[in-house]
């Protein structure tokens, strides 16, 4: 995320009223910037998160291309979709990709201009919206899960929708109980059952195992690195924080995260720079450039080691009984839960790597984010942990109050004793 995203998209603006052109165009871009983070990885960054910024474009390169592609949310069981030969692609992602060449205000506008509401978030509008432009192929499929955020029932379906795609919502309730766990099974092996319909495939529950096999080293790798996490620290930008939680949700069970699980290890093993000061990031980070990522930049002395979306996922999976676990996942997702399990899960994390402070930014719309905010800021006192909470919105930069939100950090960081 860069003044050269921003001035990519000073271009592709100039074609967006064609939408044929403008995807050409995209494609273009997104294809050679693919090809550089994958021949030619900065030498100077962490292997980890080299690769993490590769597969974050290669995802959206993969969706503009068109082949093969599932638009999905973070919670979807992604491991079905990437057995079956579908592409997952987050749709919160692709907001996401739109907000970092400053081009979000045109599929804002475009749902606005279609009656959708703008109380909904910006990730889903500007989501909507995109669908609507038609800038990105019709994916075959539409997936989501109830969890954790309620517009996303809505707002996929409209997506889907607009494509005439197939849509699949996975109904989890909440409460994070074991009885659920054949309720959200059997709506699992309707989801692999409309599959089998789109892909004309049959449903090959070895590969599903193998994904599951993948996934069990993945977070067997990333619990080790969280325990690395404690005394060491991955110099990361902001953003990389965003693409790091997009992809361990969208390529959960593939080698490619297997890898980067690794690497993550091996980057931590042979840290020798440790930042001052250790910050917990609490829901998302804006996605576009913005002063928060020069205030927490690899150059300086406070870092976001972390975000909460990395661990939220992590469930001992079971290959041999692929489906039934993919189930329990989604039942026993933290975000499935109440907001005092929430809490006592961030707790852990933050006494596990030892952080010196955590920041919950409140996305505007997000009813959940700014739902629970007033309740982990009063666990996270009791625990004397010192917490900011930020508002803003990731997506849409020009609702940006950077000003603000650098007084606000710096007088936080000034608490934590950091000096200019
Ligand atoms: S920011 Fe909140 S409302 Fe928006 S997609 Fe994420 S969880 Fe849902």
């Amino acid at each position: 995320m860069s003044k050269k995203s921003i001035a990519f998209g000073r271009i592709l603006r100039k074609f967006k009223d064609d939408p044929v052109k403008f995807r050409r165009i995209l494609k273009a871009g997104m294809g050679f910037e693919n090809l550089r983070r994958k021949k030619f990885p900065n030498k100077n960054r962490p292997s980890f998160v080299n690769t993490i910024n590769y597969l974050a474009v290669s995802e959206v390169f993969r969706a503009l291309k068109g082949n093969d592609v599932a638009w999905v949310n973070l919670l979807a069981p992604s491991e079905i979709l990437l057995a079956a030969g579908l592409s997952p692609v987050s749709a919160e992602g692709i907001s996401g990709t739109m907000s970092s060449m400053h081009l979000e205000d045109i599929p804002l506008n475009l749902a606005a201009a279609n009656g959708v509401s703008n109380n909904l978030c910006t990730f889903h509008r500007a989501s909507i919206g995109t669908a609507m432009w038609r800038v990105f192929p019709r994916p075959e499929i539409v997936v989501t899960t109830t969890i954790l955020c309620d517009g996303n029932p809505g707002s996929f379906y409209k997506i889907s929708k607009s494509y005439g795609s197939p849509f699949f919502l996975i109904d989890v309730p909440r409460g994070r109980r074991r009885e659920y766990v054949p309720y959200v099974e059997k709506q699992l092996y309707e989801l692999i059952e409309l599959i089998e319909s789109i892909t004309g495939n049959k449903f090959s529950y070895e590969k599903l195992s193998e994904y599951l096999e993948r996934e069990k080293q993945t977070v067997e790798n990333l619990n080790y690195a969280r325990r690395l996490l404690a005394s060491k620290a991955v110099p990361m930008y902001l953003y990389e924080q965003m693409n790091t939680l997009y992809i361990m949700h969208t390529l959960a069970g593939s080698e490619e995260l297997l890898k980067a699980s690794k690497e993550l290890i091996a980057d931590l093993e042979d840290s020798s720079v440790t930042p001052s000061k250790r910050i917990l990031w609490l829901h998302i980070p804006p996605y576009y450039d913005n002063e928060l990522f020069e205030l927490f930049s690899p150059d300086g002395k406070v870092w976001v080691i972390t975000d909460e979306l990395w661990w939220d996922w992590l469930y001992p999976v079971k290959p041999e009984d692929p489906v039934r676990s993919l189930a329990e996942k989604l039942v026993f997702n933290i975000g499935a839960g109440t907001v005092q399990e929430r809490a006592e899960f961030l707790l852990k994390l933050a006494s596990d790597l030892r952080v010196s402070g955590a920041i919950h930014f409140s996305h505007w719309g997000c009813r959940q984010s700014s739902g629970g905010v007033g309740y982990l800021k009063d666990a996270f006192s009791m625990a004397e942990i010192p917490f900011l909470e930020l508002s803003g919105d990731c997506v849409d930069h020009n609702s940006e109050s950077a000003g603000q939100l650098k007084t606000r950090v710096n007088a936080f960081l000034e608490i934590l004793g950091v000096r200019e």
